[in-house]
């Protein structure tokens, strides 16, 4: 017997509410639904992966996702992960367009690696940190809803504070900026705000809101995919003048995609998230931002804390992240969360239910190994 084959599995979906609506210029969500695997080798080690639906896929439901994740443990019954990379390589091959599916696996197959070798997943990434500081969302919020959000999250520590704009009321949009620096300086508290357009803007519109912002004596560090994924052009454009450097998140679904950006001058930081382009990848597009010379974000959908972990070891196996925004699990309640099996027999668990969180704990910003 190969210790270190895949043996087999489970596969479930879990809902979880959110503590506050999550708002982006893309829609909203009170409540995520994501699909989860369980990955056994015949040895018995084990390894977690969790796609999280998106507001902006549809077509990747739970549902869907739940469905790609059973087929993939299908197929990759019997198969040695001691080979991570063509089983990697294998996984994306076969799962061309569900990424959070084939991360979710991928994540599975690499936890189970190192559980069965008793390596964290940090040290394997290259140990280079054990914490990291992110920052926290404030959604599409009315100003005053946004300013109360922001005070909350200066009390629990948080220095960075990431505001969703772009929406269809660019005028609110910038208010809510302002009420959150407000906020921050009748704390008497220094903060660095991230803007995360999500797609919203205009070229011209962007460059007008980024010189706004700052004329407000808002400390706008970076401004995140102002423009339409694939408008590279435009983006190239709108990074020469911006006097906020831009970040791509949107228009880097994969390693090509990264390349395409970065050779057209699109963004001066690329968002590296593990839903949208798995760990392998990851490291292609950390090692592409990297030779040319721009920073790196790490970011997440809504992952529950035992579905951020492996973002959370990679961000610190690494160390090369000027930008961190891990927070889904601060956004979610994840105590009033349920789930129902969708493949094996074993009875359904909440994960995060008396079991650690996930490979790391949380102190307000500071995530720790
Ligand atoms: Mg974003």
């Amino acid at each position: 017997m190969n210790p270190f084959a895949v043996a087999g599995g489970e596969v479930w979906t879990f809902t979880v509410p959110l503590k506050s609506p999550f708002v982006t210029a893309l829609g909203s969500k009170t409540q995520t639904t994501n699909a989860a695997l369980r990955l056994r080798l015949k040895g018995g080690a084990e390894g977690y992966g969790e796609a999280s639906s998106s507001i902006v896929i549809k077509r990747l439901s739970p549902e869907t996702l739940a469905r790609s994740l059973r087929g993939l443990l299908t197929r990759l019954r019997g198969r040695d992960v001691r080979e991570i990379e063509p089983l990697a390589a294998d996984i994306w091959r076969l799962c061309p367009d569900a990424n959070a599916a084939a991360a979710a696996v991928e994540c599975a197959a690499l936890e189970a690696l190192l559980a069965a070798r008793a390596i964290p997943m940090a040290e394997w990434f290259g140990g280079a940190q054990d914490s990291i500081e992110t920052d926290l969302t404030i959604s599409a919020w009315p100003p005053r809803q946004a300013a109360e959000g922001a005070l909350a999250a200066l009390k629990q520590g948080f220095r960075t504070l990431k505001i969703k704009v772009g929406t269809s009321d660019k005028a609110e949009d910038l208010k809510r900026v302002e009420a959150v620096s407000r906020a921050a300086a009748r704390l008497g508290r220094r903060i660095t705000l991230i803007l995360d357009g999500n797609q919203g803007f205009h070229a011209e519109g962007a460059l007008r809101f980024a010189e706004r912002a700052l004329r407000l004596g808002a400390a706008v560090a970076l401004f995140e995919q102002p423009l339409e994924r694939g408008k590279l052009k435009e983006a190239a454009w709108l990074s020469r003048r911006s006097p906020v450097p831009l970040a791509a998140d949107e228009s880097v679904r994969s390693p090509a995609e990264a390349l395409e950006v970065l050779w057209a001058g699109a963004a001066e930081v690329v968002n590296i998230k593990v839903a949208k382009l798995g760990l392998r990848r990851s490291l292609d597009v950390a090692a592409l931002a990297r030779a040319a010379g721009k920073g790196l974000m790490i970011g997440c959908m809504q992952e529950s804390a035992r579905g951020l972990s492996p973002s959370v070891h990679l961000a610190c196996g690494l160390g090369v992240f000027s930008y961190a925004d891990l927070d889904s699990d601060v956004l979610l309640d994840e105590g009033r969360g349920h789930g129902a099996a969708v493949l094996g027999g074993r009875p359904f668990s909440f994960p995060g239910e008396g079991q650690p969180r996930g490979g790391f704990t949380r102190e307000g910003p500071i995530l720790r190994l």
